[in-house]
């Protein structure tokens, strides 16, 4: 009982977001997306060091292995620990032996007396954090490594920093990876960015997106729920649709039904088939996942129609370039147990820091 698949690819994950499952609730509630930020994201990618993001990327990776999961296309940001990050979650994904296109996300959020700005003025000068950013891109981009210029978003960056990142991914001839317009703060980001955007950028959420902007839109149909920001009505825009988690593991398939389920909610008429396709769509950011061999425990696992109601099926075996990288659900070339153990041991370091 089992049938065989290509690689699936997630096309937006932040790797570093592993160790914070399970982390103790912040002392203020969040009542929106933008304290949300402030709360949780903004002071855990500021305590993140090497180990951590190392473990991180680690875990990140052998669980999107184990759902099938062959490419990620990761977002990262660590303002206390720049320098080599992104080479860092690279050896971890070829540890494991998943691929991975990564990128900085640059922003101007911390000034240069380490002040944090919820919201920065399209007017601002560049910060050193920004230029520090964009140096590990090129860095990293220059040496060979995959990846994109990343930035966190178009509110906490100057005009200055916008365009450095433009013109650095068309040095490389990338994209540029942002989030647009996520939550309503950033409903300027189409504005913002209409002049710059290019049709390799990957514009993730998309939410309040006002107007027609080039690149691809990533939809992250579980993370907007859970942020409350709104419903991207991503079978409306015009633009190729991509499936990313936003960081909440790399089940593909679950990201998927995820996403049917919304968009039902949205159109009753739709089939799953639509959503399958933005699964698809990845295949041409990463056109290797279609030589990748997935075994899912289930007969039907190539069909939109089954997958979308089976919330069971498991994936058993990857194979890669003849390689078999899960056995019988389990990763073979790193041991599950050790890589959960060690995760566990610097989730309790990043807690411990963002105690004191
Ligand atoms: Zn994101």
């Amino acid at each position: 009982m089992s049938a065989q698949t290509r690689g699936l690819v997630c096309a937006h994950h932040h790797l570093y977001s592993s160790l914070v499952r399970g982390m103790p609730a912040p002392k203020q509630k969040s009542r929106s997306f933008i304290e949300i930020l402030n709360n949780i994201w903004w002071r855990v990618d500021a305590a993140l060091d090497n180990e951590m993001i190392y473990w991180s990327a680690m875990l990140g990776a052998t669980e999107a292995l184990m759902s099938g999961t062959t490419c990620i296309i990761d977002h990262h940001e660590s303002p206390n620990c720049i320098e080599g990050s992104l080479s860092t979650i690279a050896d971890a994904c070829k540890s494991v032996g998943v691929r991975v296109n990564t990128c900085y996300g640059v922003s101007d959020r911390w000034d240069d007396s380490q002040q944090l700005h919820s919201k920065v003025s399209p007017l601002a000068k560049m910060t050193k954090a920004a230029s520090r950013g964009l140096v590990e891109c090129e860095r990293f981009l220059s040496s060979g490594g995959l990846g994109m210029v990343g930035v966190h978003a178009a509110f906490t960056c100057s005009d200055e920093t916008l365009n450095a990142a433009a013109g650095l991914a068309k040095k490389y001839s990338v994209g540029v990876h942002v989030h647009v317009a996520e939550g309503l703060d950033d409903i300027q980001a189409g504005a913002r960015l209409e002049s710059l955007a290019q049709d390799n950028w990957l514009l993730v959420h998309a939410v309040h997106l006002d107007r027609p902007l080039r690149g691809r839109v990533v939809h992250n149909a579980r993370s907007n729920m859970n942020n409350a920001v709104g419903y991207a009505k991503p079978s409306e825009k015009p633009n190729k649709i991509l499936l990313g988690t936003d960081g909440i593991g790399a089940d593909m398939i679950e990201e998927a039904r995820v996403a049917y389920a919304r968009l039902r909610e949205f159109d009753v008429q739709a089939d799953p088939t639509i959503v399958w396709q933005w699964l698809d769509n990845s295949l041409e950011l990463f056109p290797d996942a279609k030589n990748d061999v997935v075994t899912f425990n289930y007969d039907f696992a190539d069909s939109p129609w089954h997958t979308a109601f089976t919330t069971n099926m498991t994936a058993t075996e990857v194979e890669i370039a003849g390689e078999k990288i899960l056995v019988d659900g389990l990763p073979t070339r790193v041991d599950l147990i050790e890589v959960r153990a060690k995760a566990h041991e610097q989730a309790l370091r990043l807690y411990e820091r963002l105690n004191n």
